[in-house]
Order: C-alpha cells, then structure tokens, then sequence
C-alpha cells in the first residue's frame, strides 16, 4: 500500500519530492483537484513578454525555512535561475506606508531609529530603549496588535504591524495571534521579562544548524534581500514536478478529493470516479477543506480544522509603458485606519526590471473582502478601483498596456488569537485516535513559501521516525 497526497500546490509537490527520498515512486499518490499543480503560485506572461505574478512573488533567503528552500533550488538545479534583489537596493531599502494622505518611507537603518520621520512623534530608538521598562504580562496569547502596543507603543503598532500584518497575510492586526510573526518575541517576553533581555540572551545561546548549500553561501555574501526565477516564482512548482515526472510520479490533476475514510491501519480516500486504499495521507489542503471531507467520521476534528479560516484577495497586475516609478522601492501598504479599500501596491519593476516598462500589483480585500467587495460582480470593478488609486496616490494617470484581475478565494489562512492551541488540539486529536494522516500546508505552521516547504520536509521526516 502507498501513500497519498492531497493538494498539488508548492506543498504537495515538496512532500512527494521528499518523499521520494525515502520511498518508491510507485507507491506516491498525488492528487489535485484542479487543471495544473502549482497552486496560487502562477506567473502569467502576457503577449509582450511581461511576467504577472498571481500571489507570491519572492523568497527570502533568511531563517531556517528560508535556508532549507535554498538548498532545494540547489538540488532541484535551478540555481542558475535565480535572480535576487540585493539588501542595498532600493526595492530592498525604501518600504512604504501611507497614512493621511501622503507616502512615507518606514525606517531602513539603524541610523534612521534616531531621528524623527513621520508619521512617527518621535524617534524610534525612544520606543525600543523604553521596552526594557515595560513589566510583563502573563498572557496565553494575545492579537500581535496589542502585544506590540503594550511593549512598544501604539504609533509602531498602527504604523508597523498594522501594515505589515496586512502585506503577509491580508489581515487584521488586532485579530491574528502574536505568535504569527512575532512568536519568538512574546516568547522571549514570557520568558525573560522584556524583549531586550531575551535577545541578549539569543545572541549569546544561538546554535542554530542551517540547511546548507552552496546558494545559501551566495546568498550570504552577495546580501540577497529577496530573490525569484528569470521566469517568475511558478519556475520552482514547474520543477518539482517535472522531477516528479521524471522519477515516475504523474500527479492526478482534476482528481478533486471528496472525502476521506480512516481505518485502523488504512486511509481510503475517495474522488469522483474512484477510491484508493492507503497507508498514510499527507493533506497539503485549507484546513478547512479538509474539515469536509473527515467531517462524517471525526466531526469534532471537522470542528478544530474549520476554525481555520482564510480570507479573500483581490489582484490586480498592471503593465504600464516606460519607467513610471519616480520614487523606487518595494511599494507601499496602508494601515487599515486608513479605511482605504486596497491593502497596497507592490512596484515589481523595482525588484526586477522587465524591458524598462512598468508593472504593479494592486491588493485588495483580505480581511476587508466583505466590507469593500461584497456587491462588485465584474473584474472591471477591481480594476477601476485600482487604477484610482494609482492615479492618486502615484500619480500616474496613463492607460496600462494591458492588466490582469484574479480573485483568489480563500487563498491565505488567518491564525487569530488561539491559533497555535487549535493546532495543537488538531495534533493530540490525530495522536490520540492514531489516524494515518500528516497535516501540512498554509494553514498549521506559516504561511509563505518557505514555511510551507519547510513543513512539507518535516511531515515527511516525521512519519518516517514513527515508523
Ligand atoms: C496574494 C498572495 C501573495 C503571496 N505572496 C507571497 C510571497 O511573496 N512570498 C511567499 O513566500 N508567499 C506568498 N504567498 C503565500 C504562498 O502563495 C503560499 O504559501 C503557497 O502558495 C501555499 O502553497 P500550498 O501548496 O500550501 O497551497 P495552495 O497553493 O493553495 O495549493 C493547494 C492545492 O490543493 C488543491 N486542492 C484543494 N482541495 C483539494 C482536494 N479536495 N483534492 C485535491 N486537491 C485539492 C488546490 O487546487 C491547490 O492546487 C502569497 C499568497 C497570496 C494569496
């Protein structure tokens, strides 16, 4: 008997590339319900050649997650394909935000901490010096909003996280949980007092044993901020299944699963035409779309797994004439007390240029969906309302050559204030009944790329050290 995954996003296709590590290609299922693999990550180009990156658009090359995706370009020899931002360019340097009307570059420097750059009353370096005085709280968790509030004032809370949160995940700051991105903070706060003691502490401690390569060694010394491929993100989707092929694995694509029935020692799943016994399933799949298909058998996990909610956002890819950008960098994010009904604008052309023309990405909706979008029917609504914004707030008031809009349904997971208990929960549940099910995917460890890779990887280790 094989093993089966769901889901032919980045996740799936990492989990049966580990797979095939440790077993026999003919005894890995792939199925996806969709026409392709590859998942949200798609880049479109369009007939001038100009890429369109649907969702995700770049890799950070730090942390562990970051090093262990290094090392599987190297192994998967894309790394020639590579291109990266550099730490020292603008993309890389110039974050934006806009609050009240005007755009404003965040701080990039340690030197910049000490002067005043609004929209901030004062210097930052008085917030983080005053962090060390701050008492501590006990608290389970807490929305990453109110943790950054109470430790270091409102303004870097509303002008920081706010955006930020709103960038990586379309959410709501003063709903998703510390632990989402600042999981390593609260914990240094819980345990040490303040933040400051904690990373004094980490300087001195840290051990940590990075997923080497070759890439990861360029990555260092070249100061990569960011990197993608010559032909956008989808080239590494593109190549994990082209090995996939390869080594004898053709995933299932339109195989679209509709339940899942666990035995003792068994999984049969089941699709629309057929069922296939197996001995363990990997889901790669929204934890809440796993929640149907279990839901008959373990409703109270059906219960756990669709607490995990993911919001809607709205893309809108624009292709202008000519170099339009007259103060390069990243882009810019807006604080949803802004009330403004984009999260931001991504310049892509600053991060790699294509053929000295312009391309943008407009974001919308997230957490917010409902509250702007919930009467638009059409795609033009979305491009109307992003072009207005560019006009106003870039100023730029040409027609773009061409454009894309994608609504991407339920495409990032929301981990709210309780999330990492919910996963926890989800966890004992699947220990305590023994069900022959690894979870991995957005939904449980991260959300980016690399998270997800990362959390492929480990699944795959795990089942095998349990064996
Ligand atoms: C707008 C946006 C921008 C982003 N930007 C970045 C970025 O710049 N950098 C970054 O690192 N990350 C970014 N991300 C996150 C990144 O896109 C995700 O981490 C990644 O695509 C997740 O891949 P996945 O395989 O887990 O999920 P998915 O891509 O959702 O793949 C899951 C697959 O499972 C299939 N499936 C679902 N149900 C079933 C079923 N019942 N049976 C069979 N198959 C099924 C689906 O069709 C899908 O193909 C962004 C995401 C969005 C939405």
């Amino acid at each position: 008997m094989g093993v089966l995954v769901l889901g032919g996003g980045v996740s799936g296709l990492s989990t049966a590339y580990y797979l095939t590590k440790k077993l026999h290609p003919t005894s890995i299922y792939l199925w996806e319900a969709s026409e392709r693999c590859g998942g949200w990550i798609r880049s479109h180009r369009n007939e001038k050649g100009i890429i369109f990156e649907q969702a995700a658009r770049t890799l950070r090359p730090k942390s562990e997650a970051g090093a262990n995706t290094l090392a599987l370009v190297e192994e998967l020899q894309l790394s020639k394909d590579v291109c990266c931002v550099l730490s020292s360019s603008p993309a890389a340097k110039k974050r934006l935000i806009y609050v009240n009307g005007q755009l404003h570059a965040l701080p990039s420097s340690i030197f910049s901490l000490f002067k005043k750059i609004p929209p901030f009353s004062k210097p930052l370096i008085t917030n983080f010096l005053n962090e060390y005085k701050v008492p501590k709280k006990q608290v389970k968790d807490e929305s990453i909003h109110d943790f950054i509030s109470r430790r270091f004032g409102h303004e870097i809370a509303d002008y920081l996280i706010n955006p930020l949160i709103c960038g990586i995940c379309a959410g709501n700051a003063k709903e998703v949980s510390v632990n989402f991105l600042a999981g390593q903070l609260f914990e240094y706060e819980q345990s040490y007092g303040n933040i400051s003691k904690g990373l004094l502490y980490n300087l001195f401690t840290k051990n940590k044993g990075l997923p080497q390569s070759s890439l990861l060694d360029k990555a260092k010394r070249e100061k990569w901020n960011v990197y993608s491929f010559k032909n956008g993100l989808e080239t590494l989707p593109r190549r994990l299944n082209e090995y996939l092929n390869s080594v004898g694995i053709l995933p299932a694509i339109n195989t679209q699963c509709e339940k899942i029935e666990f035995s003792k020692n068994e999984v049969i799943a089941h699709n629309q035409n057929s069922s296939l016994k197996i001995k363990h399933l990997f889901s790669t799949i929204l934890s809440e779309q796993l929640a149907k298909l279990i839901v008959d058998q373990h409703p109270k996990l059906s219960v756990l797994l669709e607490s995990i909610k993911s919001v809607n956002v709205a893309v809108v890819n624009l292709h202008f004439k000519g170099e339009l950008i007259k103060n390069p960098g990243f882009g810019f994010l807006v604080p949803p007390q802004e009330n403004l009904p984009i999260l931001g604008v991504i310049f892509d052309t600053c991060s790699f240029e294509q053929n000295g023309d312009t391309v943008l990405t407009v974001m919308m909706g997230g957490h917010w969906f409902q509250k702007y979008f919930a009467n638009f029917e059409q795609d033009e609504q979305f491009y109307n309302v992003a072009l207005n914004y560019i006009s106003k707030i870039l100023n730029i008031h040409e027609e773009p050559i061409s454009h894309k809009v994608s609504i991407l349904e339920k495409c990032i997971p929301q981990y709210s204030i309780g999330h990492k208990a919910t996963v926890e929960s989800i966890n004992n549940y699947i220990s305590t009944f023994r069900l022959p099910i690894s979870i991995c995917g957005m939904s449980f460890q991260g959300v980016g790329v690399n998270d997800v890779i990362l959390s492929a990887k480990k699944s795959v280790n795990n089942f095998f050290k349990n064996q």
